[in-house]
């Protein structure tokens, strides 16, 4: 029995030399190594170093997103 053509999978070939979780990714995302992001795109968090709050608007948290439109106005 065949096993997956990618490396460190040992599922049974579905498709294609792709398991059936690498086919259906091949077939989503063109890549079979392709992986979701582990974060859940739902919340996103604040672009501002160090911050992890979510973000509300322009990829801002809320005081974050105040404080660099004031800083853009200068
Ligand atoms: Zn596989
Ligand atoms: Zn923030």
């Amino acid at each position: 029995m065949n096993s997956c053509s990618i490396e460190g999978c040992i599922k049974p070939v579905k498709a294609k030399g792709l398991c059936a979780m690498h086919h259906q990714r091949m077939l989503r995302h063109g890549d079979p190594n392709m992986v979701r992001p582990r974060r859940v795109k739902k919340s996103i968090e604040c672009k501002w170093v160090n911050c992890d709050e979510e973000a509300v608007s322009k990829g801002y948290c809320s005081k974050h997103y105040y404080i660099q439109r004031v800083m853009n106005m200068v």
